[in-house]
């Protein structure tokens, strides 16, 4: 979701006339774009900042703006303590910037933009624009025209008690399909190959705040969008397990272009901490839909998101998110070590974890499932995958890298292709992270 932000606040860039370059030196604008989801993320903008003060001091004309949750929830503590920033720009005011760029230039005193009306001002009928750089300083859109981020909701109902995002994105709100299949239909025209639709909760979207159906179900807005000629891959995250439906299971047999791959964050394998995580679901009914998904579509690669050491957790409890990993065998899992975040109720939980018990318990988790990963991979070895190209492999020596439908990455030789394209390819060897292989 903040790559999608970042995007979009490049293009607004880009749409003024500004250029993204690799040389911090150089720029006469830096956007900072925040997450706050835990509190490493936030530590690190802090950080940052440290750092550009300097840089600010050489060059007073420098424009400083942070972007997103941090902004969104430190706007005071930024506003007291770092004057090298220039903007302060929430999440859902980023279509903002460019009239806030050029207030900071003329004015010189901060601007602030954290309001929390949701809005879907993009700029979508902008041509993709190779507008947004990495931290080292690569386009990231270079090559990957072919594939877009395409939000259809903002904010989250739900308040897992750990979870600081129903704050600093507010509540739900659903795009209407008419706008999210006109921006698709715009990226096709333009050669946009793969979507990806993006929500913190994609299974209640179309619901009006009053819980009524205010446009179609999500299963209905995934036929609309994989029936958009030109598109041949749709992704969508995240989805709740209490709210996956049986209607969204069905689709992965009936969409065609609907690729196997299911984020389903699982958070924990015990049901008393699922309870006091407030995510209302039984590990039981949580199997009982990977199973449904798993029988609906054999090759679909499960992945999960994981909080270590959450308030009041016993070895007993991380024992059974231990077993969950080897019953599933997920392909891939994130896993955190459980952080407080401000407003979230856990704050207030007693029986917090000792860092380096949560350090181990993670340790642990991540090297089990490192195995699982690995082993996962190694039973594409011998098949032939789909692939859709995204460039050349970053290794350098000169073989591409794509991915397959269930969004494994494969590096693989072969003649000259182009991003966007699909070709087969015979898996030759499975590793952790990706697979290796040869045009079939
Ligand atoms: N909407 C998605 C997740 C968004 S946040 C969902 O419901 O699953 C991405 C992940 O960050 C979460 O799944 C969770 O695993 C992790 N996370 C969120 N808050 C956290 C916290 N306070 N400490 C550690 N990890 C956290
Ligand atoms: Fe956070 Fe839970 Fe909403 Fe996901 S569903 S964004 S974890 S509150």
């Amino acid at each position: 979701m903040n790559e999608r932000d970042s995007e979009i606040m490049g293009q607004l860039l880009a749409a003024a006339n500004y250029i993204p370059t690799g040389d911090i030196k150089q720029a006469d604008v830096i956007v900072i774009n925040t997450c706050s989801i835990r509190e490493k993320a936030e530590q690190k903008v802090y950080s940052l900042l440290g750092r550009l003060k300097n840089l600010k001091k050489n060059k007073p004309s420098l424009i400083i703006s942070v972007a997103g949750c941090v902004a969104q929830q430190e706007a005071e503590r930024l506003q007291a303590r770092m004057p090298q920033v220039d903007i302060v720009l929430g999440p859902q005011q980023i279509y903002k910037l460019p009239e806030l760029v050029a207030k900071a230039g003329k004015r010189g005193k901060l601007q602030l933009a954290v309001d929390q009306s949701p809005n879907f001002a993009i700029p979508r009928y902008s041509p993709p624009s190779p507008a947004v750089i990495n931290k080292k300083g690569d386009d990231i859109e270079a090559g990957q025209f072919f594939k877009k981020f395409v939000t259809i909701m903002q904010g989250c109902n739900n308040f897992c008690t750990y979870c600081v995002v129903p704050y600093t994105r507010g509540r739900e709100t659903s795009r209407s399909p008419e706008d999210v299949i006109a921006e698709i239909s715009h990226h096709a025209r333009h050669g946009v190959k793969e979507v990806t639709l993006l929500g913190q909760n994609v299974n209640s979207y179309g619901v009006s705040s009053k819980g009524r159906l205010k446009y179609v179900p999500f299963p209905e807005l995934l036929k609309q969008v994989s029936a958009i000629d030109g598109i041949k891959r749709v992704r969508f995250t995240t989805s709740h397990p209490k709210d996956l439906s049986p209607e969204l299971i069905k689709c992965f047999a009936a969409i065609e272009k609907l690729c196997p791959h299911f984020h389903l964050p699982v958070q924990s394998g015990s049901n008393r901490i699922l309870k006091k995580m407030n995510r209302k679901y039984t590990i039981e009914q949580y199997l009982e839909k990977a199973d449904a998904l798993l029988q609906m579509r054999p090759d679909i690669a499960l992945t999960t998101d994981i909080i270590v050491g959450f308030p009041g957790e016993k070895d007993e409890d991380f024992e059974a998110t231990l077993k969950l990993l080897e019953k599933i065998r997920f392909h891939g899992a994130f896993s955190f070590k459980y952080s407080d975040r401000p407003q979230a109720k856990s704050v207030g939980f007693d029986n917090k974890i000792d860092e380096h018990i949560k350090a181990e318990r993670l340790r642990i988790l991540q090297e089990r499932q490192n195995d699982i990963s690995l082993l996962r991979n190694k039973e594409y070895e011998g098949s032939v995958q789909l692939v859709m190209v995204e460039g050349k492999s970053k290794s350098g020596d000169g073989q591409y890298s794509g991915r397959t439908m269930s969004n494994i990455i494969v590096n693989f030789e072969a003649p000259a292709l182009t991003p966007g394209q699909e070709v087969f390819v015979k898996i030759t060897e499975g590793l952790l992270h990706s697979l290796r292989g040869i045009v079939a």
